[in-house]
């Protein structure tokens, strides 16, 4: 059972519970309330515990640095499900951090998981180019992965840079 199905249906059982309770309690033993508040009450606490809760930040550098990248061209607005094929290996990554730092490689990523250390690869999360560019397929895919796990914040940065990379079609289209 995924993590937000499980959610749904604690916050179901209590919110039922809840409904029911102002019936229910005037008909109870005090032995059966005491226990039908701690069922309740227990309800909630695992329904705050199980919500989803973004363990990656917005990184507002690589998302500046992603918005310049827009503005001067470099970008490739391309077609959905092509990350895969278009996404850096994992030997391209490392010969980047070898020439450019850690720091550079952070630019290239929306997001940092705290939970991992600087300087390894799993503190940045949610790559969105090839480190030529911003790709379209890249965006679309922290879109909806970002929209899965609840972490709003990238999920809105992926939309505003969707939108730029749209409008700055637009203007290059109109363009004599
Ligand atoms: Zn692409």
């Amino acid at each position: 059972m995924t993590r937000d199905r499980h959610t749904k249906i604690v916050v179901a059982t209590a919110l039922w519970a809840a409904c029911n309770v102002e019936r229910a309690f005037v008909s109870m033993k005090p032995q059966t309330r005491f226990l039908s508040a701690v069922f309740v009450v227990g309800c909630a606490c695992c329904a705050i515990e199980t919500a989803p809760r973004p363990n990656v930040k917005l990184n507002e550098d690589s998302l500046h640095f992603a918005e310049e990248l827009i503005e001067r061209g470099h970008f490739v607005s391309d077609k959905k499900n092509t990350w895969n094929e278009h996404q850096s290996s994992a030997e391209d990554e490392n010969e980047f951090i070898r020439q450019h730092g850690f720091a550079e490689y952070a630019k290239w990523h929306l997001g940092i998981d705290a939970r991992h250390a600087e300087n390894t690869k799993a503190r940045y999360k949610f790559p969105y180019g090839d480190f030529k560019g911003v790709h379209r397929c890249a965006l679309l895919a922290i879109k909806s992965r970002a929209h899965q796990y609840g972490d709003s914040e990238i999920e809105n940065a992926a939309v505003h840079l969707l939108e730029m990379i749209q409008s700055e079609k637009k203007q290059t289209a109109s363009l004599p």
